[in-house]
């Protein structure tokens, strides 16, 4: 680390995916970095790159499942990278969540980002993973994405992302995501804060618990979570995992499930479903080795 300022960042050593995982299982990493800014983010990915050090860049760990065990990659968390700035538009850094800009958006009059209500993650996490509900997504509010690709800082147009249904190009490309202007439109608190009540209501239904959120994706014409169900399996367990009674495309840890139980009840899903419907479910979820 000869050549890091350690100011710069916060570590932890070990890094225990249980503890920060929504789903709330997982091994460890052997380290984990917490960058400060988007420089001292940079520094550190080049450092790692140099030195021919694997690593995975992570956000609230909302959409990830990891690996049981002990992982040989160092974990980045952007959490700590927390400036929203006014740019002639608004920047925002990867590591802002979607509560913190939320508060933001109130306080200065800003709509377009109140779908994002309720969904724990950070701006990084929305991007890569084209985050949205009910027909909005992410991918419709960017302006430009900063990112870390092949050693350069480069600002990517929203063509150049990629985007369709819960898919983006940084899933193949790598690229890591800096920050982003965004699109919103000027307003005021109180249209603001409608907009949230609205979208709050609508999610108030969801399952509570440790989960990832809609483990599937929906295939085209269809919902998962109403294939899941029709399979027979709301309710179905694995170890410590479940089907949630509430939402089939949720898999809850009910406190001790491994992530080898959640995988084979994603198995279990998969061939159900297919068994019924000749349908091959593809998982939205991340896993983490
Ligand atoms: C209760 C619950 C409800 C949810 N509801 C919704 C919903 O309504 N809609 C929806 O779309 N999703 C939902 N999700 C899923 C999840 O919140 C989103 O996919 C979210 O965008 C993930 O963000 P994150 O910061 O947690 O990313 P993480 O889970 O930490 O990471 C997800 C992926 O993004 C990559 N990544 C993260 N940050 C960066 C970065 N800066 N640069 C490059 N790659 C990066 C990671 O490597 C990983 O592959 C829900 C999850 C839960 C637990």
């Amino acid at each position: 680390m000869s050549r890091l300022d350690l100011d710069d960042y916060s570590i932890e050593r070990p890094f225990d995916f249980a503890l920060r995982a929504t789903i709330g299982c997982g091994g460890i990493a052997r380290e984990a970095f917490f960058p400060k800014s988007e420089e001292s983010f940079v520094r550190l990915l080049e450092y790692l790159e140099t030195e021919g050090k694997a690593y995975r860049v992570l956000g609230c760990l909302s959409n990830v499942l990891p690996a049981d065990g002990v992982s040989k990659r160092a974990v980045i968390c952007t959490k700590r990278m927390k400036d929203i700035r006014e740019e002639n538009g608004v920047y925002i850094e990867a590591g802002v969540t979607a509560g913190a800009l939320l508060r933001y958006c109130r306080k200065v009059g800003l709509s377009g980002a109140e779908f994002l209500t309720g969904i724990p993650c950070t701006l990084g996490g929305a991007l890569y993973m084209n985050a949205g509900v009910s027909g909005e997504y992410i991918a419709d509010t960017v302006e430009f994405v900063k990112a870390y690709i092949d050693g350069k800082v480069e600002r990517l147009s929203v063509a150049e992302c990629g985007y369709s249904y819960k898919n983006s190009a940084f899933m193949q490309n790598g690229a890591v995501i800096l920050g982003a202007k965004i699109k919103w439109k000027r307003t005021d608190t109180e249209t603001v804060e409608n907009r949230i009540a609205i979208y709050e209501k609508r999610r108030a239904h969801l399952p509570k618990g440790r989960s990832m959120g809609c483990v599937f994706k929906n295939p085209q014409g269809y919902v998962a979570g109403k294939l899941i169900e029709g399979a027979g399996l709301k309710d179905y367990r694995f170890g410590g995992a479940r089907i949630s009674k509430e939402h089939a495309n949720f898999i809850i840890n009910d406190g001790h499930a491994t992530s080898e139980d959640i995988k084979n009840l994603i198995a279990v899903v998969k061939n159900a479903v297919f068994a019924q419907y000749k349908i091959v479910l593809q998982e939205e979820i991340r896993y983490l080795d």
